[in-house]
């Protein structure tokens, strides 16, 4: 089946199930029975205005064709973005297996049973509901404050998670009114055109509007700068690791920058370690450490480290011993110039493919490894994004808040404390001021995986707008009726 032919599947059964969930005659298509894999996409001819859905070579091209698709929207009303915002929630979910293996495929980073997970987790992500509008009324009229669109944004997405960063953003930003014009990681581009061909494909189909997710074919950095400059582009948002982040916030404009992260662990004394130990394998493994949230080294004091590695075992996670651990750091790491480099080869891979590289044999069912290392091992300052966890032994607990502020670096990303001394939780929150702080939980739970809220793939840090949501790209504006409209 060619690519072509794929999308109008995939874009007929989503109509369909719509149709059905909107009270239609129409049965529901069956989200058990996915379209079949596709291969990555072929490359495809860009021709603006002609049938491209979203792929553009040309970035000022396909920024006139997203202005042009936002114009749309905004005539089309706020009922057509709600229904816009459930088509994108529901695409990935009735492909998320195939669009899992598609992601995995391309990207070779994570786990499929992971990738799936995130395009289900999709479903939770915020859409018109955020846009509530606040209403003053007095002697002198009333005031409406309401929340208007920016435009087109531009936005640059990773590879660590390349198709739910596209749609997460983008079921934000057109909730909010916008449309989007993205330079995806070039190592996760294939899956996140076609996902962008079909999401804009389905609008087309129901709304006549072909091009609000626009995609640049191929991206570079020279296309990212074009996208960064673009005098249409009033608003940039970006994830991705420090690189970027540094380009993006140099930019005289609206810079929203969900940046990278070193999430460090702090476990006391008074902890439950079953539950700790249990809450570091599920977060820290979760997509082989890809998460920019994911516990990325812990610091446990002296009194209970070897209980809590015990709890560990006992949890299933697999210790290394220290040559192990010096096989293992030899092979992920290599010095340039000034700095530990994280090797890519070994970026997101299974426990077992670590464990070779450490000379110990792991079975293919383990989520996580983990050993005992000192502070200067790379694995705890560096973000490594692997699921290899380093745990260092500390005297007590205001060593370990000082250790985890230390390798945090600054980011004002994430940072998890297992403890149940609540003057200690607060002085650590104080301490670390990171945009996300969890409490006897796995990471996840700041997103509302085992805990409250709603989840984004974009957590904007070093400029604080936080878990992402379609009120982040909204302008905000109030319409006084002066001395009219109060009708008490
Ligand atoms: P990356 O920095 O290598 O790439 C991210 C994106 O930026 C890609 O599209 C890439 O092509 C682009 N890019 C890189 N350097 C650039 C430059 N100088 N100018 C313009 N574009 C540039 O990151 P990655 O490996 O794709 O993703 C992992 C990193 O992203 C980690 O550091 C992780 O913490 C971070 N991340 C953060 C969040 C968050 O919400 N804060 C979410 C996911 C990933």
């Amino acid at each position: 089946m060619d690519q072509a032919t794929l999308i109008k599947n995939v874009v007929s059964q989503v109509l369909t199930q719509l149709k059905a969930h909107n009270g239609g005659a129409a049965a529901p298509a069956k989200t058990s029975q996915p379209a079949p894999a596709p291969k990555p996409a072929a490359p495809v001819k860009a021709v603006a205005g002609k049938g491209a859905y979203g792929v553009f070579a040309d970035v000022d091209q396909a920024v006139d064709a997203a202005a042009a698709s936002q114009r749309k929207l905004i005539a089309a009303g706020v009922e057509a973005r709600r229904e816009i915002c459930s088509m994108l929630r529901q695409i990935p979910k009735l492909n998320a297996d195939n669009w899992g293996a598609m992601e995995l495929e391309e990207t070779k980073v994570g786990r499929l049973d992971h990738k799936i997970a995130k395009l289900q987790l999709l479903q939770g992500i915020p859409g018109v509901e955020y846009l509530e509008t606040i209403a003053h009324s007095g002697d002198d009229g009333v005031s409406l404050d309401e929340y208007a669109p920016w435009g087109v944004i531009g936005a640059i997405t990773p590879v660590t998670h390349s198709v739910p960063t596209l749609t997460a953003n983008a079921i934000n930003m057109i909730a909010a009114g916008n449309a989007l014009v993205i330079n995806a990681h070039p190592s996760g581009f294939n899956c996140a055109k076609y996902a962008a061909q079909v999401y804009n494909r389905a609008i087309a189909e129901k709304f006549g509007i072909e091009n609000l997710i626009c995609i640049i074919d191929p991206p570079t950095l020279r296309s990212a700068e074009e996208i960064f400059k673009h005098r249409d582009i009033p608003m940039l948002v970006v994830t991705g690791g420090p690189a970027v982040a540094r380009a993006a916030m140099k930019q005289p404009k609206r810079a929203i920058v969900a940046g990278p992260g070193n999430p460090p662990v702090v476990v006391d004394e008074t902890a439950d370690l079953d539950r700790a130990a249990r809450a570091i394998i599920d977060g820290g493994s979760f997509d082989n450490n890809l998460l920019c949230i994911g516990e990325k080294e812990v610091f446990v004091v002296e009194s209970v480290f070897d209980k809590m590695m015990e709890a560990m075992a006992r949890a299933g996670a697999v210790r290394l011993n220290s040559s192990q651990i010096d096989r293992l750091t030899k092979a992920a790491f290599a010095w340039a110039n000034d700095h530990f480099a994280v090797q890519k080869e070994l970026v997101g891979k299974d426990c077992h493919v670590l464990g070779e590289a450490a000379g110990a044999t792991v079975n293919r069912n383990v989520d996580l490894l983990y050993g005992e290392t000192d502070e200067s091992n790379p694995f705890v300052p560096e973000e490594q994004m692997m699921p290899f966890v380093p745990f260092v032994r500390v005297p007590n607990v205001d060593a370990a808040i000082d250790m985890a502020l230390k390798h945090e670096h600054g980011f004002g990303h994430t940072a998890i404390i297992h403890s149940n001394n609540l003057a200690t939780i607060t002085k650590m929150g104080r301490a670390m001021n990171t945009t996300l702080f969890v409490v006897n939980g796995p990471c996840t739970a700041a997103l509302g995986a085992q805990g409250e809220g709603y989840p984004s793939f974009s957590i904007a840090t070093p400029t604080g707008e936080g878990v992402t949501n379609p009120l982040t790209f909204t302008r905000f504006r109030r319409v006084a009726f002066s001395g009219s409209l109060r009708v008490i």
